[in-house]
């Protein structure tokens, strides 16, 4: 069948409204329409060719919601009407490390991704599809280990955004960093993935949440998730501000923005003798993290978070309950909702740090 689909043909062009071809569903896969598809800066970087592990042309885009179509002969968990999400990270179930219960990282899904897997084609060759997604799509077909199914109660605009920016943030809060009831929290960078750890720190119980941005407007918008203190980074050493406001330290901080600097920053902002620092932000190719090793004698650790840490299949679509019963924001993320057609607009209004979750789609889906 054919799809219409956003490419990008070259790193930095515009993306383009395309027919492509789209290969059927085989017998472990599932076709989902996509109803909604949030954009984020990984996105960009694929686009830019800054971190841009796929070859173009690319369909980018991995933070869809949409409705199962067809599946295929062997699926058994999705059937056509269910609503899904398409996975960036799979998860088997069944190999070691989805066994572990320690990590998202599935490995049948590492070993599938490198071969990068896309069902999009034109001229019969290859378009690749980003994370083996490709959202930025009307169909996708991606196996059935790779696509969640969800609660069909929440609008799909906010839906999509469990798939990257809820999984990422709220994930690390959660999976990766346990933050424990009232920890003392920093965050540095207010963007959707902070916001969405400052909401995550909310939920574990932390009696301070503390942002760090260089935009004051961030301080505000990320009160309605739970923020309690803002330090301005243009207004001094934001390593000393928080020290102040812990008296000695944060017990967890996360980095999310994808700067060496500022990991190492985040690091120093931990309190010694247990303070965690997470790395979230995917930083540009060739970036590397400069520590002092006596601050981990000290106790300090650091550690990183893929997705969240959070399990595709089996945790990721409870993160729509906790919206469902109030315990989550999703409505304050998507300040921009904008026409499929519109979505170089859609990453522009995210560079320019006006919006937090631009969400884009090719249907209206109501409310
Ligand atoms: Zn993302
Ligand atoms: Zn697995």
């Amino acid at each position: 069948m054919k799809t219409l689909a956003m490419v990008c043909n070259a790193p930095g062009a515009p993306l383009v409204l395309e027919e492509l071809d789209l290969a059927a569903p085989g017998p472990d896969e599932v076709l989902i329409e996509i109803m909604a598809s949030g954009l984020c800066h990984t996105d960009l970087s694929q686009i830019e060719g800054k971190a841009a592990p796929y070859p173009f042309p690319v369909v980018v885009g991995h933070e869809g919601a949409g409705i199962v179509r067809a599946a295929g002969a062997a699926v058994t968990t999705l059937k056509p009407g269910d609503h899904a999400v398409p996975l960036g990270i799979g998860e088997c179930g069944t190999c070691g490390n989805c066994r572990s219960g320690r990590t998202n990282l599935c490995e049948r899904f590492l070993a599938d991704i490198a071969a990068q897997p896309s069902p999009f084609s034109r001229n019969g060759q290859k378009v690749s599809a980003y994370t083996g997604v490709g959202s930025l799509a009307r169909f996708v077909v991606v196996k059935e280990y790779c696509a969640a199914k969800i609660r069909s109660d929440v609008p799909f605009h906010l839906a999509c955004t469990i798939g990257c920016a809820v999984a990422t943030g709220v994930g690390a809060a959660l999976h990766t960093a346990r933050i424990e009831h009232g920890a003392q929290v920093a965050v540095f960078g207010l963007g959707g993935i902070g916001l969405n750890v400052v909401q995550g720190a909310r939920l574990a119980g932390a009696s301070r949440i503390i942002g760090v941005d260089i935009n004051p407007a961030r301080a505000e918008q990320a009160r309605a998730f739970g923020l309690t203190d803002f330090v301005n980074a243009r207004d001094g050493d934001p390593v000393a501000a928080i020290q102040a406001l812990t008296e000695g330290g944060a017990d967890h901080t996360f980095e999310c923005v994808g700067s060496g600097a500022l990991m190492a920053q985040a690091f120093a902002a931990t309190r010694i003798g247990w303070g965690c620092c997470t790395a979230l932000g995917v930083p540009p190719d060739g970036e590397t993290l400069d520590l002092v090793p006596f601050n981990l004698q000290l106790g300090r650790t650091v550690k990183g978070s893929f997705m969240g840490n959070i399990k595709g299949r089996s945790q990721l679509p409870g993160l729509l309950d906790h919206y469902v019963e109030g315990r989550l924001n999703l409505k304050d993320l998507v300040t921009h909702r904008l026409p499929m057609v519109e979505v170089n607009r859609g990453f522009e209004l995210m560079k320019s740090g006006e919006a937090i979750r631009v969400v884009v789609s090719f249907q209206d889906d109501g409310d």
